[in-house]
């Protein structure tokens, strides 16, 4: 949308690391009308202070908006916080069961109502019944399997931290993470994606590792019923694959409704067949 489509229309973006504050007061131009946020994101779960970057955006007449996936409304309400439009993909946690997509958009009547109006009726799609009554099914279980999943990920993520080819593990709830506190400042909960660096000096023994996985698949996308994993390096050659950039060795994984000790022991046993 920002690099492919909003440019024909004269509209630029400027990009910055949002873990700062300040990045976001030396950014603003005459012409700037949005924020776009996505806290946390879906690799490294980097967060912007809500909060913060808010007020600021008020006091200079900015609208803002943010992609509030990774927590699901429930552990994070960001218009409470003073952000304008919540964007949620229900395809992961909403639907919860991998079988439909959808997206939601919250805000104000007012500033919703002129999104409906204008570009929704003119460029947006409808959901099929079917799909709307797949997501209204998935809402119903969704405080649940939130719960359920937070516990799995907290005994998962224990377990990879301590285990010797790990060499550290990114999750917002862990006491390293670099933003751990405005983390518990702001969000209800932490959900079932962590991305974890893995000691390995060849692309090939983390595609053994993911390869030997029986239960846990490689794929994209998350917030189903089943864990899924995805390695950084799935989108370069052996060649490209460099050990001494961590960023190489980093894999995501996806905690979806399993047993924490079943997934454990996949991993496990996929751990002893790389290595
Ligand atoms: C998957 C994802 C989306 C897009 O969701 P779809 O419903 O699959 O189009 C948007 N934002 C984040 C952070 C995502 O992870």
């Amino acid at each position: 949308m920002f690099e492919g489509i909003l440019p024909r229309f004269g509209v630029t973006t400027t990009y910055i690391d949002g873990t700062q504050i300040e990045n976001f007061e030396r950014a603003i131009l005459p012409n700037t009308t949005l924020i776009y946020l996505e806290s946390p994101n879906s690799w490294d779960y980097k967060l912007q202070d809500l909060k913060a970057v808010a007020e600021l955006a008020r006091s200079e007449g900015i609208v803002t908006m943010i992609d509030n996936s990774y927590c699901t409304p429930l552990y994070q309400r960001p218009i409470a916080m003073g952000i304008d439009l919540a964007m949620q993909t229900a395809t992961k946690y909403i639907g919860g069961h991998s079988d439909t997509v959808g997206g939601v958009l919250s805000g104000s009547t007012e500033m919703i109502g002129k999104i409906f109006r204008s570009e929704f009726l003119n460029t947006g799609s409808g959901v099929m019944p079917f799909n709307a009554w797949l997501l209204l099914r998935g809402l119903r279980t969704l405080p649940v399997r939130l719960e359920r999943i937070s516990q799995t990920t907290r005994k998962v993520a224990a377990w990879l931290k301590a285990h010797p080819r790990v060499e550290a593990i990114l999750f917002p709830f862990d006491e390293s993470f670099p933003q751990y506190e405005l983390a518990r400042q702001q969000m209800q909960g932490a959900c079932g994606l962590l991305s974890f660096y893995v000691h390995a000096r060849e692309r090939s023994e983390i595609v053994t590792f993911c390869e030997s996985l029986k239960h846990i698949m490689m794929a994209v996308s998350w917030g189903g019923h089943e864990s899924l994993i995805m390695p950084k390096c799935a989108s370069f050659k052996d060649s490209e694959f460099d050990a001494s950039v961590k960023e190489h060795r980093m894999l995501r994984l996806y905690t979806g409704l399993e047993d924490a000790d079943y997934l454990i022991r996949d991993l496990e046993q996929a751990f002893l067949t790389a290595w």
